[in-house]
């Protein structure tokens, strides 16, 4: 990458992966959704071509990219219609953390699955309680002899149906210090004692929420992942999934939102209802047009903070800073650009813009959980005011 554009591979990245999203297309994505059916073809494919794992090390069965990789790859999908939250989820969180953290076994175990799609991992930190107050949570983890014991409850946990292992966040007491601290855990879905339902939600997409009900999960040892006697290892762990969660849910956000702002400029090339194409209106182009601009910048720094993310992967603390800074940054903007594109596309589409048969509406609601999800908007500005700003903590 030189200061400006991406890298001459990743733009060949970027075509080969719009290639192979625009054979499935957005009209093949509603209708697995509205059929109840799943997006597990699309998967496969992205997989065999390498693009799943692409940013997971090579002798895992990855392509040794980094996270600027992986995210062009989400951003490409949904700029076709077809966005996938769980690439957010298995490659990038999970597998960031494990390939930084897990044991050379938890590695070869689990990596090769979600870099060819046949293992792919959930992650669920979100309770019922506690919401965005993570440091509450209430799910357990207890030493039994050579087993640990889980109990707790989760809530919109992303495609846990499709996935053979959750990455569950618990706590548990440090025997020493009587410290409550996060651990990892990962959970296989058909263990016992682990069950999970569906909740009915208003996106329109193939892959789903659920709440998870942890019963006495039994896990042995070296379900934990990562080092047990290290006092820190869970909050480490936890700290190195959060910035390519953000840069992931920012290429999602950039990629739905130029699907809305070109099915837009489409329809207002061809629909005349006055003389000349309602784009001929200002008040119609304008707004497409301040969307362009406002995708443009969202892109810009999302790369810029998966370029960051990657140069800090050799341990730098300045540049980690700055990734962190810049995630948080770019996952707002992305939220915000795409937010605005869907609402104009949908305008700009009159009342076809709120019909199945064009498939605009539904863009609202999932731009809008990009707001909420993963990390909500607030807690955004509330970063950037304390970190950035160095105003005082407000909560
Ligand atoms: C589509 C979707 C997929 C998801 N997938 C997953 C998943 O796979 N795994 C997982 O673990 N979780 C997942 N989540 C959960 C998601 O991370 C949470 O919804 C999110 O973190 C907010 O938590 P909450 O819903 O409990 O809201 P709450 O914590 O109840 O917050 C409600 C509102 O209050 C605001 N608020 C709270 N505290 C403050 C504060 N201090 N300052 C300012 N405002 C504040 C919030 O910003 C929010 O607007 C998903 C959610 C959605 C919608």
């Amino acid at each position: 990458m030189n200061s400006y554009t991406e890298s001459e591979e990743r733009q060949a990245l970027r075509r080969e992966v719009a290639k192979l999203a625009g054979k499935y297309g957005r009209e093949w994505f509603t209708e697995r959704a509205r059929a109840g059916e799943k997006s597990t073809d699309l998967w496969l494919e992205i997989a065999r071509n390498g693009y799943l794992g692409i940013n997971l090390p090579e002798e895992y069965g990855g392509g040794g990219g980094g996270i600027g990789d992986i995210a062009a790859v989400c951003e490409e999908l949904a700029a076709k219609g077809c966005p996938l939250l769980l690439m957010v989820v298995s490659p990038a969180i999970c597998g960031t953390i494990i390939a930084r953290y897990g044991t050379e076994d938890q590695k070869r175990r689990w990596l090769p699955g979600i870099c060819d799609g046949t293992g792919t991992m959930a992650f669920a930190i979100t309770e019922p309680d506690a919401g965005t107050n993570t440091h509450n949570i209430a799910t357990t983890a207890r030493r039994d002899g050579d087993e640990w014991v889980l109990n707790g409850r989760k809530i919109y946990i992303s495609g846990v149906d499709e996935a053979d292992h959750v990455l569950v966040v618990a706590r548990t007491e440090d025997a020493g210090t009587g410290r409550v601290r996060p651990v990892l855990f990962v959970v296989p879905t058909d263990a016992e004692g682990f069950e999970y339902r569906p909740i009915p939600m208003e996106i329109v997409s193939p892959e789903l929420q659920f709440q998870v009900f942890i019963d006495d999960v039994r896990l042995p040892a070296e379900g934990l992942v990562g080092d047990p006697d290290s006092p820190d290892a869970g909050l480490v762990q936890l700290f190195a999934g959060l910035n390519p969660e953000r840069i992931m849910a920012a290429s999602f956000s950039t990629g739905l939102a130029r699907f809305a702002l070109d099915r837009a400029a489409a329809y207002a090339k061809q629909r005349t209802v006055f003389q000349g194409p309602i784009g001929t209106h200002q008040a119609i182009a304008h707004p497409l047009a301040q969307s362009k601009i406002e995708i443009e910048l969202a892109r810009l720094m999302t790369q810029k903070a998966a370029a960051l993310f990657d140069s800090a992967a050799a341990g730098d603390g300045a540049l980690e800073t700055a990734a962190g800074e810049a995630a948080n940054m770019a996952k707002y903007a992305a939220a915000e650009a795409a937010c605005d594109a869907a609402d104009r596309a949908v305008q700009a589409h009159g009342g076809n813009g709120i019909t199945q048969e064009y498939g605009m509406a539904g863009l609202l609601v999932a731009t809008r959980a990009g707001r909420i999800a993963p990390v909500s908007r607030e807690m955004i500005l509330n970063y950037v005011a304390m970190h950035s700003l160095g105003l005082p903590k407000s909560y």
